[in-house]
């Protein structure tokens, strides 16, 4: 008799045990909801429940409108990959790259620049950065079957560059006796060199291999220049808690293999 009551107890304080543990594992998790990503909005942005997106959108793969008129491309993914962690509809609106940076700064039109962006110590001066989210370089595209020999040879010719970009500042370092033919885009580039406008360009390496990869267009990488860069996506100095939010869900995709995959999807490979 004494014996099963002993059991009891011993069983009621398990139990009474177990139910607060669960109580407490409850409550745990909503703190950690409630400041979190899928809790109630730690940030703004400028239309509620949405992510607008401004992005040169002629940067493939990163960017670019197919014939349906969609902007499709690995940022634009991403993009829509941060956005459902975060509970936000995501819509990209075409801009000049280099408008960007400004136009965020104002405020009021784009919450967030997904755009190939170059992470650089000068444009952290004026927006604030996430964490990289791609690794790359430059190019140097000529006609088919040019031999390259340095920079050197780039002197007394016309450079078509993308202005206010890195391949732009990377070319009037390095090739100062050339002269650089500025464009919106790097397809009005590559098709000025294309048609003989211009003798050179240079640009991002992966966007170069993209834009020549299907079509014959005389034209070829004839140099990989190692720049290092790291792409990031920009959020204005005045918004830290979407900056946050979106360093936080980029995490979280990088972690749970939805990162790999979009990256898989685009470039055939999986990140170094
Ligand atoms: N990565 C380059 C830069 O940040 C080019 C970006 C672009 O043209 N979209 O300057």
């Amino acid at each position: 008799m004494g014996k099963t009551r002993k059991f009891v107890v011993l069983l009621t304080v398990a139990a009474l045990a177990l139910s607060m543990f669960a109580v407490a594992g409850c409550e745990k998790k909503e703190d950690t909801d409630g400041t979190d990503t899928n809790g109630e909005a730690t940030f703004t942005t400028i239309e509620a429940g949405k992510l607008l997106v401004g992005s040169d959108t002629e940067f493939p793969p990163f960017e670019f409108v197919d014939a349906d008129g969609v902007v499709k491309g690995f940022d634009v993914d991403i993009m829509n990959a941060i956005g459902e962690k975060l509970g936000l509809e995501v819509t990209f609106m075409t801009e000049i790259f280099d408008t960007l940076i400004p136009t965020l700064k104002a405020g009021g039109k784009f919450d967030v620049i997904a755009s190939g962006m170059t992470i650089k110590p000068e444009r952290a001066l004026e927006i604030d950065f996430t964490a990289p989210y791609y690794d790359s370089n430059q190019s140097l595209v000529m006609a088919k079957g040019t031999a390259y020999t340095g920079p050197e040879q780039l002197a007394g010719k016309k450079i078509g560059v993308q202005s206010g970009t890195t391949g732009e500042a990377w070319a009037k370092e390095n090739a100062p006796d050339a002269e650089l033919v500025p464009f919106g885009s790097a397809t009005d580039a590559f098709a000025a060199l294309q048609a003989g406008n211009v003798d050179a360009v240079v640009n991002d390496l992966p966007v170069s291999a993209e834009l020549l990869k299907e079509d014959d267009r005389g034209l070829e990488i004839v140099a990989q220049i190692p720049t290092g860069e790291q792409y990031g996506f920009a959020v204005s100095k005045d918004n830290p808690e979407l900056l946050a939010a979106i360093d936080e869900a980029l995490a979280d995709i990088k972690a749970d293999g939805t990162y790999n995959d979009i990256y898989q999807k685009w470039f055939g490979i999986l990140p170094e």
